[in-house]
């Protein structure tokens, strides 16, 4: 297994899937050039909506806060060029349909604002101040749910345990692999800032077995610097990046229904995450840029790119030079997971971990059939729930009895969905109960 753990850990249920990474796994992050004019929507994250900070003429350069979030669950926005607002108004959001953003007309000269500048005293700095600087710089969950990292590292119980999540099992996505691979450094300078924040002896970098360049740079530069981090291998198998599962996987507690992985000590943090804290800490960066996987079969020139937050959709599928077929279907984020686009005229948030882009041919159009009771769903489920149940109690409207069945456990992974020969629309029916029952 070429250095790798002989016995991978993983966990109940899920599903190996063809992963399709071999389009974007060897492209070197590469930054794409300025967009002329940016979209920043003023809620990006878990949480209340940001106010705005800034108005209709007002000059801004990079880094500078332009949306501040009240309440104890929120997030900052700041300004990813710099120009002049050109506008505060309703826009396109990639999950929310619409909502208020400030529109920026870059002036091209990509000027920083005067808080990016190298800190220095970091070893000084308490936690307190550590959780400020993170909290000013707008720094959510990276690996998509956008949780304020604020809030993540400062749970109400103490816990003993630190997981690095480098797993990404959705298909196609490649952006935190490259992550991990070029900048190995920072990743790990981030890691001791949050186990400082955290105060933890163990932790660990989770990482599927497929990734093997990256479970060997991280373990040979962890024993050059000497830090006392362990890296695990993990079976490439889906959703292993998910939270509770990476939890069971790695260091074997099991979150229960309805609990957060601090209620088993733990707290679990994103790759791409704990570099936007180094770069936060270290750099006095805000959280303004991220790494965009864009791919697809059909795609002239896949990429792994940096990309300005606010760029639109449209001008990232222009620099990647467009598609060599009639473009079927615009998925943000990869294939399980990830959120079908109405139009390419949406801009780039921090929860853009890729923008797949799929042929007529590759979506299938698919008849559900009734289900045939394989149990297929059954065996497949991370949180063992009954996924058939639930869809026959949407057929027969017993949203009622579908309760029995604890429909808000699931994490709507879609590995139901995608075993079952029935092509039962799965996810759609629990995600129907959720709003019933909400
Ligand atoms: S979508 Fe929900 S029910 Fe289906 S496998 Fe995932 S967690 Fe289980
Ligand atoms: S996988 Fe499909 S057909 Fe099989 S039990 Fe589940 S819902 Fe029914």
């Amino acid at each position: 297994m070429n250095g790798l753990n002989a016995a991978m850990k993983t966990f109940p249920g899920g599903k190996h899937i063809e992963g399709h990474k071999q389009l974007t796994r060897n492209e070197p992050i590469c930054a794409m050039p300025l967009p002329a004019q940016v979209i920043i929507p003023l809620s990006q994250h878990t949480g209340s909506i940001c106010e705005p900070l800034v108005k209709k003429g007002d000059k801004v350069k990079a880094g500078t806060k332009i949306g501040q979030g009240n309440g104890v669950v929120s997030s900052t926005v700041h300004a990813s060029v710099s120009g002049t607002v050109n506008n505060i108004s309703d826009y396109n959001h990639p999950v929310l349909g619409s909502c208020p953003a400030v529109i920026i007309d870059s002036d091209g000269k990509d000027e920083n604002d005067a808080q990016v500048k190298e800190r220095s005293g970091i070893a000084e700095l308490s936690k307190e101040e550590l959780l400020a600087i993170i909290k000013d710089s707008g720094i959510v969950g990276l690996g998509g749910a956008a949780f304020p990292t604020q809030v993540k590292l400062n749970p109400p119980r103490p816990v003993d345990t630190l997981i690095i999540n480098g797993v990404e099992c959705e298909p196609y996505l490649t952006c935190d692999f490259r992550l991990m691979l070029e900048r190995t450094n920072e990743l790990l300078q981030g890691i001791q800032l949050i186990q400082k924040i955290v105060n933890v002896q163990k932790v660990f970098i989770g990482i599927e077995e497929d990734k093997q360049e990256a479970v060997l740079q991280l373990r040979n530069r962890i024993m050059e610097k000497k830090r006392r981090f362990e890296v695990v291998a993990l079976k490439a198998k889906y959703p292993q990046g998910a939270e509770k599962q990476l939890i069971k996987a790695v260091v074997g507690r099991e979150v229960p229904p309805g609990k957060l992985p601090f209620d088993v000590g733990v707290i679990v943090v994103n790759v791409g995450t704990a570099v936007a804290v180094y770069e936060a800490v270290c750099l006095g960066k805000p959280l303004y840029e991220r790494i965009v996987t864009v791919t697809g079969r059909i795609v002239k020139k896949p990429a792994n790119l940096k990309v300005r937050l606010g760029t639109r959709f449209s001008d990232i599928i222009a620099f990647c030079e467009g598609t060599k077929e009639p473009l079927g279907k615009i998925i943000m984020g990869g294939p399980m997971m990830g959120l079908a686009q109405f139009t390419d005229d949406v801009p780039v948030i921090k929860g853009t971990s890729g923008i797949l882009m799929l042929a007529k041919d590759e979506i299938k159009d698919f008849t559900e059939t009734p289900c045939i009771r394989c149990g297929r769903c059954v065996n497949v489920c991370p949180v063992r729930m009954l996924p058939y149940a639930l869809s026959l109690c949407v057929e027969s409207k017993s949203f009622e009895q579908a309760l029995q069945y604890n429909p808000r456990d699931c994490m709507e992974c879609g590995a139901c969905a995608y075993v079952c020969p029935a092509k039962r629309r799965i996810v759609e029916s629990i995600r129907l109960i959720k709003a019933v029952v909400k």
